[in-house]
């Protein structure tokens, strides 16, 4: 039974018992409709209604500015995952640096002599466009391999690729000091991040020190949304899919400054860059204007992420930032297994333990010689116990547990309980 099984995967992953009930009510009949909620119109105002909840209560959990403004934010949903924010991350990050870049040499050159404005623009695109990223795991390296793809590997700098201080693996994050990004971007630098690298278990343990008045910081936070506190004011864009801590599978959320989404430069400019112009569905500007309403959006997966925050709202305590309270509990369970992972020697902690995820606890087990029976020992004996999803990720291997908001305290026991049980008989 549901009950009985704990699901510790990376995602998709567990939803709240309660709100996967209440979904099986109204796939059938929304509201007394008799009609169900993926049958609906995303015009309808049932839709818009789910639409404006769910950034509400976003709103609130994340402390966002929403109002107004250059310095305001807008919630957008869009589609194509976390991946397809990748690639939005380098059109509109292009697009800011070419509108920024443009800006200036006006305000050098003048308007009238506008090939001249264009030579130097091109000039400068050629010597100096770069995008930021640092590499602290495998989907902040996807990300920056995409940005390879599209804008060429010359405008990408990888200003720390982590595994280079550490026998080619992933599993740290070097000090601020050691980085290299690119130097005097007052214009308009983007520095890009991810925020937990679900696959190799890196975490930030807090926001980077970037100067966000100078750089154009964008972080990726699929695996960690809605787990801790973040200071929206410091970042450009933060975007995640929901399929982990917020819902189910088919949207992706992002929070984007007001003041980046009207300093774009227009597609006919970049084209005579040659610079890339990304598709109408990922155009943020595009998504905002609409209400996130361009084409159709799934309404389900906003309604499930809707209802999943109202369930962080109603346990959260009346003062302080309402996500504090599932803070509190995520740090509670990520002790309780690292306490174990730490207490017993067979167990092997793959990341550093300053940046250990919250969210992904990677582990092996054993040494090299014995890892591979003892980890499909630990698998099978957690299958059996009926705790599952604790295979580490195909392209490191080893244990993962993962996390999110919804495996509750008492099934983070019963795994400890394992984990536990399991060292005793080593
Ligand atoms: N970023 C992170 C941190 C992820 O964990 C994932 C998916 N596991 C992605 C991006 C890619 O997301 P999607 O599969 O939704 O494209």
């Amino acid at each position: 039974s549901r009950e009985a099984t704990a699901y510790f995967g990376a995602g998709p992953a567990p939803l709240p018992t309660a709100v996967l009930e209440k979904a099986s009510q109204v796939l059938l009949n929304y509201n007394d409709s008799g009609i169900g909620i993926t049958e609906i119109s995303h015009r309808s105002g049932d839709a818009a209604k789910i639409l404006e909840d769910t950034k509400s209560a976003l709103a609130q959990l994340l402390d966002i500015p929403t109002q107004e403004g250059p310095n305001g934010y807008q919630i957008i949903f869009l589609q194509g995952g976390g991946s397809g924010e990748f690639s939005a991350s380098v059109y509109h990050m292009t697009a800011l640096w070419v509108e920024k870049r443009r800006q200036q040499i006006v305000k050098e050159l003048g308007e009238e002599d506008e090939a001249k404005v264009f030579e130097a623009l091109r000039k400068a695109v050629d010597e100096e466009f770069k995008l930021d990223y640092l590499v602290t795991g495998s989907w902040s390296l996807k990300a920056s391999q995409e940005a390879a793809r599209l804008v060429g590997a010359n405008h990408v700098n990888v200003a720390v690729d982590s595994r280079k201080a550490n026998n080619g693996k992933f599993g740290t994050i070097p000090s601020e000091s050691s980085w290299s990004l690119t130097p005097n971007p007052a214009h308009s630098g983007m520095v890009y991040f991810c925020d937990n690298e679900t696959v190799d278990g890196v975490e930030f343990p807090a926001f980077p020190n970037i100067d966000s008045d100078k750089y154009q910081v964008i972080a990726d936070m699929s695996s960690n949304f809605l787990s801790r506190k973040v200071d929206v004011k410091r970042y450009s864009a933060i975007f995640g899919g929901a399929q982990k801590n917020v819902g189910t599978t088919g949207i992706t959320i992002a929070i984007i400054k007001n003041s980046l989404l009207t300093q774009l430069a227009k597609p006919d400019l970049l084209r005579k860059l040659n610079l890339p112009v990304g598709p109408v569905v990922l155009d943020w500007p595009t998504i905002a204007k609409n209400n996130s309403l361009y084409n159709t959006l799934p309404i389900f997966d906003v309604w499930i992420a809707g209802q999943v925050m109202q369930s962080l709202i109603s346990k959260a305590s009346t003062s302080g930032p309402k996500i504090a309270t599932q803070q509190t509990e995520s740090e509670h369970k990520a002790s309780l297994l690292y306490g174990i992972l730490d207490k017993y020697p067979v167990f092997h902690v793959v990341p550093d333990k300053s940046v250990r995820s919250k969210m992904n606890i990677c582990f092996r087990i054993g040494s090299e010689d014995d890892r591979d029976d003892k980890e499909k020992k630990f698998l099978a004996g957690a299958n059996e116990r009926l705790l599952l999803g604790c295979k580490g990720h195909r392209s490191v291997g080893g244990c993962r547990i993962s996390n999110y908001n919804a495996v509750s305290v008492e099934k983070v026991e019963k795994l400890a309980k394992w984990l536990e049980e399991f060292a005793q008989q080593q």
